[in-house]
C-alpha cells in the first residue's frame, strides 16, 4: 500500500520595501515563518499568501508600497500588509479594500497571527530548516543589527515617531547574543542601526544587563566596545552629534569599531535646523568634527542632507555650504525637501519653489563630489584593508572600512586572484574618482 502522501508544505511570498530597518524586519518575520515550517515562495504564482513589508515615510514610498500591494492582489490575491504604512490603516482600505489583514510596524506576532488564520501552520515544523543566524537578505558577510525600534525626537519633517512610536532599545544582552550569533556563522561586518543609535538604552536608563556573564549597560559606549570585541567589523549608523559620542572615538582609534560615523545632520543654519526641530541642533559641529578627527584621523563621516526646507534662504544656503567646505565631509548625499502627509512642516511658511531646491541640491552635490575627490584622491599609494563583496570576471568589488555597502563607494580589484565574497584584503590603491577606488592586491 502507498503511503498517503504528505500535505503540501504552504508557501508565503514576501515583498520587502524600504529601508534597512524595514529590511531587518522583514529578516525576522522570514526567520519565523521558515521556523514554523512554512516555505518561501519566489513567485507570487507559487504562494499560498503574500506579505507585503511597505514603506511609508516618504509620498514616493507611500505610492510604491500602494502599488506593491496592488500587484500582489493582482497575481496572487492574498495579501497581509505590514510595516510602516501599516500604520495607517486606512489608506490601504481606502485603495486596496480586497487586503485580508493590516499590521504596524514591526508587528511580527501580528503578521504570523494574520498568516495563521489564512494560510494555516504546518504540522511539523522543520526547525532544523533554519540556519543558526535566521533568514538574512543581505549577502552572507553582512548584517544589519538592529538596536532600537521608534525615536524620541519629533523632527518636523518626520512622521516616523508616529508610525514607530517612541524610543525603545533592546537590552543589550540580547543584542550581543544576536551580534555574536551572526558573527559565528561568518558574518564579516555588523551594521547598527536604529533612528538614533546614540541615543541607545536611553529609554531603558542605560539597565545593566548580562550577557556571558559580563555586566553590561544598555548604552551606546558599552555597546560599541562589547561588539568590538566580537572580530567583525562594528558599523555605526545614524549617530547624533551629541557629546557623549566621543567617548566613542578612541575604540575607533584603537581599530576595535570602525572609523566611520553616519551622522544624518541635515542642514548647518542653525535657523533651519531650529525649523527642522533636529536633534542636537544647538551643537557647534564643526568643532565636535574637529575634536573627534584629531583623535582618530582616519575617521570617515558620512551624512545626508536636506535643501530647499521651507524656509530656506539664499543665506541659510550659503551657510551650509561654507560649512561643508569647512567640515570636508567624505561621503554626502542631499535631498530637496518633499513633504510627507502628516508632518508637521507642512504648516512651516515660505515653500521653496522646486526649481531653486534642484538648483541648490545641484550646487551642493557639486562641492560635495568635489571634496569626495579630493579626500579620495588622498589615499592614493596608500595600503587599505578591504573587505570583498562580489569576484567576476572584471576582477573584485571590495569595501574599504570606509565605505558602507549600498551607499558609498567601492574599491575595484582589476586582478585580485583567488578571492571570494567575505574576505579580507589588503590592498595598495592606485587610482581614485569621486566616489570610488581602484586598488592592487599587495603581494
Ligand atoms: S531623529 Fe528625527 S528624522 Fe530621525 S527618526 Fe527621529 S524624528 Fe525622524
Amino acid at each position: 500500500m502507498t503511503p498517503p502522501r504528505p500535505p503540501p508544505v504552504p508557501r508565503i511570498g514576501f515583498v520587502s520595501l524600504g529601508c534597512p530597518k524595514a529590511l531587518v524586519d522583514s529578516e525576522r518575520i522570514l526567520t519565523q515563518l521558515r521556523a514554523e515550517g512554512y516555505e518561501v515562495s519566489p513567485t507570487y504564482e507559487g504562494a499560498d499568501l503574500v506579505v507585503v513589508n511597505t514603506c511609508g515615510f516618504i509620498d514616493a514610498a507611500v505610492e510604491e508600497s500602494l502599488d506593491a500591494i496592488g500587484e500582489a492582489l493582482d497575481r496572487n490575491g492574498r495579501v497581509v500588509v505590514t510595516g510602516c504604512l501599516g500604520a495607517r490603516r486606512e489608506a490601504i482600505l481606502e485603495r486596496h479594500p480586497k487586503v485580508l489583514g493590516v499590521t504596524g510596524p514591526q508587528a511580527y506576532q501580528d503578521v504570523m497571527a494574520a498568516v495563521h488564520a489564512h494560510v494555516p501552520k504546518p504540522h511539523d515544523p522543520f526547525m532544523d530548516l533554519v540556519p543558526a543566524q535566521g533568514v538574512r537578505l543581505t549577502p552572507r558577510h553582512y548584517a544589519y543589527l538592529k538596536v532600537s525600534e521608534g525615536c524620541d525626537h519629533r523632527c518636523s519633517f518626520c512622521i516616523i515617531p508616529s508610525l514607530r512610536g517612541d524610543l525603545a532599545s533592546r537590552p543589550i544582552g540580547d543584542v550581543m547574543q544576536e551580534a555574536s550569533r551572526l558573527v559565528k556563522a561568518g558574518v564579516k561586518e555588523l551594521l547598527v542601526i536604529s533612528q538614533d543609535t546614540s541615543a541607545y538604552g536611553a529609554d531603558l536608563r542605560y539597565r545593566l544587563d548580562l550577557w556571558e556573564g559580563r555586566p553590561l549597560k544598555t548604552r551606546f559606549l558599552d555597546l560599541a566596545r562589547a561588539l568590538g570585541d566580537l572580530g567583525a567589523w562594528v558599523r555605526l549608523h545614524y549617530v547624533y552629534p551629541y557629546p557623549h559620542v566621543d567617548e566613542v572615538l578612541p575604540l575607533m582609534a584603537a581599530g576595535r569599531v570602525l572609523p566611520y560615523l553616519d551622522v544624518p545632520f541635515q542642514h548647518a543654519s542653525p535657523r533651519i535646523l531650529k525649523l527642522m526641530r533636529r536633534p542636537a541642533h544647538a551643537e557647534d559641529t564643526l568643532a565636535r568634527i574637529g575634536r573627534w578627527r584629531d583623535t582618530c584621523p582616519d575617521l570617515v563621516i558620512r551624512s545626508t542632507f536636506i535643501v530647499g526646507f521651507p524656509g530656506e534662504t539664499e543665506a541659510d544656503f550659503e551657510t551650509l555650504l561654507d560649512w561643508l567646505e569647512e567640515a570636508r565631509l567624505d561621503r554626502v548625499g542631499c535631498f530637496t525637501y518633499s513633504p510627507v502627509a502628516g508632518a508637521a512642516a507642512n504648516a512651516l511658511p515660505d515653500p521653496v519653489p522646486a526649481a531653486v531646491a534642484e538648483e541648490r541640491q545641484a550646487r551642493f552635490m557639486e562641492a560635495a563630489a568635489r571634496i569626495s575627490a579630493a579626500r579620495l584622491a588622498a589615499k592614493v599609494g596608500t595600503t587599505l584593508r578591504v573587505l570583498v563583496d562580489s569576484v567576476g570576471p572584471e576582477g573584485a568589488v571590495a569595501r574599504s572600512t570606509g565605505d558602507a555597502p549600498e551607499i558609498d563607494g567601492v574599491v575595484r580589484i582589476d586582478e585580485p586572484g583567488r578571492c571570494q565574497p567575505g574576505d579580507f584584503l589588503d590592498v595598495v590603491v592606485t587610482g581614485s574618482d569621486a566616489y570610488d577606488l581602484s586598488a592592487q592586491r599587495c603581494v
